[in-house]
C-alpha cells in the first residue's frame, strides 16, 4: 500500500515535493493555511541557484518552463556609497545561467501546476506516536492521520514542536520593506538606478536595497541593527509616519536612495529571524521537517533554494519505494542538516558583514562572491 504523506506549507519547499511526488505518481496531500493561491501578496523575487533551485525544478520537470519565465538580466548588482558614488555595477553575461531571477508568484504557479492544494487548512499542531499514524490537527475540522507528515510550514512552523523544541530568535537586523510600481514609467530615474536587477547602499550598520522584480515592480528593502521594539511608539501600519521615520533614520545619504523610500507605497516590517546554526532534532517516525522550518536563515540567497532541493530529494526517496520508509527520512534528514549547516554559517557571516559597523566589509564580501 502507498504510504499517506502530507506536506504542510504551499511555499517552494512543499510544492516541490509534492510536484516531485506527483511527477513519479506518489499520492500527496498538501495542506495550505493561506484560504487560496492570491490571498496575500506572493511577494519579491528569487534567485534560484543552478545546482540548487534549478536542481529542483529539473527533478520537477519544469526547468525549460523556468527558463522561460526567469530573468538572467536579474543578477546585475550595482553598489552605491551613501553619497552616490556607484562602487561596483556588474552584469551578467547574456548567457549567464548561475542564479536568474523569478517572481515568487510565478514560481509558485510553475509549481503547483496540476497538484491539487487543500487551501485553507491551517495546522495547529502535530501528534505522533500513535499506531495508526501521524495526527494532524486543523484551526478547523477534524484531525487526520498520515504515515508521513513534512512540515514545510515556514519560519513559525506549527509541525516544528512534534520533533524540536527550538524556536527562532531575532538576529538583531530589521528590514522594512516598500514597493514601486510601474518603476519604468512613473519613475524613470529610480528604474535606472536600480538597473536590470538590483541596487545596495552599504552605510553603519544599515543597508537600503532595491531589487527589480517582473512586469515592472521593484521591491525596497531599508535594513538596519536596531532592537526588536524599535518601533515603540510608531504606528507601523501609518506608511507617512514610517516614511519620515526611515528618511530620518537614513539622513544624509545621497537623494536618489532616499528617493527609493520615499516613492514606497506601503511599508511591511520584516526582523530577520533565524534557527540556531545546526539545528537538528531526535529522529521522530513519522515527521520530518523541510526549508526555512528546519533551518531559518538571514536571506540572502539560499532559503528557497535549499527548501526545493530538499523537497525534491525528499520526493525521490519516497518515490524510490524503500522498504523503510524511516530509513529514508532520516537518510535525506542528515543530508538536509549537513548542507544546510553550511549555508547558515555563510549567510550568518554574510549578514554580519553586508550590516556591519563598516561599510568596506559589504563590498569585500561582494568581491569575494562575484563572478569577474
Ligand atoms: C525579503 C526576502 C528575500 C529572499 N530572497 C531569497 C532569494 O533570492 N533566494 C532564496 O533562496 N531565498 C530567499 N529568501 C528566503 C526564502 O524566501 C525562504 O527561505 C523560503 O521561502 C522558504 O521556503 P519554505 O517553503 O520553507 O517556507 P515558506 O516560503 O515560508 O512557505 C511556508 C508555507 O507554509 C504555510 N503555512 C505556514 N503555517 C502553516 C500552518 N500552520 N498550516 C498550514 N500552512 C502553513 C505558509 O502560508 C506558506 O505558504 C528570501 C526571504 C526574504 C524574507
Amino acid at each position: 500500500m502507498r504510504q499517506r504523506i502530507a506536506v504542510i506549507g504551499a511555499g517552494p519547499g512543499g510544492l516541490t515535493l509534492a510536484r516531485v511526488l506527483h511527477r513519479h505518481g506518489h499520492p500527496v496531500t498538501v495542506l495550505e493555511r493561506d484560504p487560496s493561491p492570491d490571498a496575500r501578496p506572493p511577494g519579491g523575487t528569487l534567485d534560484l541557484h543552478e545546482g540548487m533551485g534549478q536542481l529542483a525544478l529539473e527533478k520537477a520537470g519544469l526547468l525549460a518552463e523556468f527558463a522561460a519565465l526567469s530573468r538572467p538580466e536579474g543578477q546585475a548588482m550595482r553598489i552605491l556609497d551613501t553619497d552616490g558614488t556607484v562602487l561596483r555595477d556588474w552584469r551578467p553575461r547574456p548567457d549567464e545561467q548561475a542564479n536568474p531571477e523569478i517572481d515568487r508568484g510565478q514560481l509558485r504557479d510553475l509549481l503547483l501546476g496540476p497538484l491539487d492544494v487543500r487551501w485553507g487548512k491551517g495546522v495547529t499542531e502535530v501528534v505522533p506516536g500513535s499506531r495508526d499514524g501521524v495526527a494532524v490537527h486543523f484551526e478547523d475540522g477534524r484531525p487526520e492521520l498520515f504515515d508521513l507528515v513534512v512540515g514545510a510550514d515556514g519560519a513559525w512552523s506549527r509541525t516544528r514542536p512534534a520533533v524540536s523544541p527550538v524556536t527562532p530568535h531575532y538576529t538583531g537586523v530589521t528590514a522594512v520593506e516598500t514597493s514601486l510600481d510601474r518603476v519604468d514609467t512613473r519613475h524613470p530615474d529610480l528604474a535606472r538606478l536600480i538597473g536590470d536587477g538590483a541596487v545596495a547602499v552599504y552605510g553603519v550598520n544599515r543597508a537600503v536595497v532595491a531589487q527589480r522584480n517582473g512586469g515592472g515592480h521593484a521591491k525596497v528593502y531599508a535594513q538596519f541593527r536596531a532592537p526588536l521594539d524599535w518601533h515603540a511608539g510608531l504606528d507601523l501600519a501609518d506608511a507617512e509616519a514610517v516614511r519620515a521615520h526611515l528618511l530620518a533614520r537614513f539622513d544624509g545619504w545621497a537623494a536618489p536612495v532616499l528617493d527609493l523610500l520615499r516613492h514606497g507605497a506601503a511599508f511591511v516590517h520584516r526582523p530577520l529571524h533565524v534557527l540556531p546554526v545546526a539545528h537538528t532534532w531526535p529522529h521522530v517516525p513519522g515527521v520530518t521537517l523541510l526549508g526555512d522550518a528546519a533551518h531559518l536563515m538571514p536571506p540572502l540567497g539560499a532559503g528557497a533554494n535549499l527548501a526545493m532541493l530538499e523537497g525534491a530529494e525528499l520526493a525521490e526517496a519516497v518515490a524510490a519505494g524503500p522498504e523503510d520508509l524511516d530509513e529514508a527520512v532520516r537518510a535525506f534528514e542528515e543530508r538536509m542538516w549537513a548542507r544546510a549547516a553550511r549555508w547558515a554559517k555563510i549567510t550568518g557571516a554574510g549578514l554580519e558583514r553586508l550590516v556591519s559597523a563598516d561599510p568596506a566589509e559589504a563590498l569585500a564580501l561582494f568581491d569575494q562572491v562575484q563572478p569577474a
